[in-house]
């Protein structure tokens, strides 16, 4: 994952949930809101409401209150409780006027309120006005899981992947490896060549480790010159033998800034073909042993061990 991406306002056409009983605001609605380039998703009462919700991840959702059956509180309460729909932002259009159906509205987590008879301009600034604060949100979100330097996922983003990853382990006893990598002498790198030539370092090697993964594996900054691989689908055979290719790309790198000095990598690997004996969280401590045998035999080597036995002896790779 890089920081690309972003630009959701400029290139997504938005999918917009109207939910209202009432057919001829659907069709209103269609009319007033077509030059605005949304995708209208149109439900007529509150159980289709919450189903449409949940399958099309609406960016917004435009909610009447009184509608038989579940009414527009209910619908707002059940969005709000569940964690697929909880982040959508929900505009409630209604024709209840009283400040306390308003002040319910907002304290169950809508963003705004619209009274009927609507204004066009007031219903279509409204509306831009709350797609725009959803895609900022969502861009801060995505940020707040990127590394600044490398563009590569963060220490954050590799928690919650991680615990995906070894939840899925768990569930299906699909193979799973990490990976640990730790930049060889990098303190001697900046302090010879300087901090500059110590940040190329970690964007060259960042790049390479993009480059040299698969598509579903999740190389992460785990902070400094350390990175982390998530390699799902992949037993420590596998996953030491992609390590091992990174390490060799590295170290064959020429460095127009250090010509005269390589820089290597040493990696710990760990790695299931079948549900794993231990914690995400010791596997990552076990996988940072292996980083530090990996050290300790001399540096710019792999060192895999297994997670799915008892037996944990220590083997070198490449
Ligand atoms: P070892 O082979 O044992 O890993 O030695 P090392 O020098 O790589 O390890 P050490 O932990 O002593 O030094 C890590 C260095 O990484 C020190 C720190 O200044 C540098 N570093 C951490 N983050 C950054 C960064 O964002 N940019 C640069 N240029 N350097 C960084
Ligand atoms: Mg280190
Ligand atoms: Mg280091």
């Amino acid at each position: 994952m890089t920081e690309s991406g972003n630009n959701t306002t400029e290139f997504t056409r938005h999918r917009v949930l109207i939910i209202d009983d009432a057919e001829d605001v659907h069709r209103l609605l269609g009319a007033r809101l077509k030059q605005e380039r949304l995708e209208l998703l149109s439900a007529l009462d509150g159980r289709t409401a919450l189903e449409m919700a949940r399958e099309q991840d609406p960016s917004l959702v435009l909610l009447d209150l009184d509608m038989p059956g579940m009414d527009g509180f209910e619908v707002l309460r059940h969005l709000k409780a569940s964690d697929e729909t909880h982040e959508i932002p929900v505009i409630v259009l209604s024709g209840l006027q009283s400040p306390a159906d308003k002040v319910t509205a907002f304290d169950l987590g809508a963003v705004d309120y619209i009274t009927k008879p609507f204004d066009l301009m007031e219903l279509r600034v409204r509306v831009r006005s709350a797609l725009k604060m959803a895609d900022l949100i969502n861009m801060l979100a995505q940020r707040a899981h990127i590394d600044g330097l490398t563009g590569l996922y963060n220490r954050i983003a590799f928690d919650e992947r991680w615990a995906q990853s070894t939840a899925e382990n768990q569930r299906h006893a699909k193979p799973l490896s990490l990976a640990i990598f730790d930049l060889d002498h990098f303190k001697s790198i900046n302090d010879t060549y300087g901090h500059p030539a110590g940040d190329e370092a970690l964007r060259t090697f960042a790049r390479l480790l993009q480059r040299e993964c698969r598509q579903s594996d999740v190389p992460c900054r785990f902070g400094g010159e350390e990175f982390v691989l998530i390699m799902p689908e992949t037993g420590p055979d596998a996953a030491a033998a992609v390590c091992n290719r990174i390490r060799e790309a590295l170290e064959a790198i020429e460095w127009p800034a250090h010509p005269e000095r390589r820089v290597t990598v040493s990696c710990g690997v760990l790695g299931a073909d079948n549900t794993a004996t231990i914690s995400p969280s010791d596997w990552v401590q076990a996988t940072d042993e292996q980083l530090y045998a990996a050290k300790n035999g001399g540096r710019n080597r792999v060192m895999v061990s297994r997670a799915d036995r008892a037996d944990q002896s220590l083997r070198q790779t490449g």
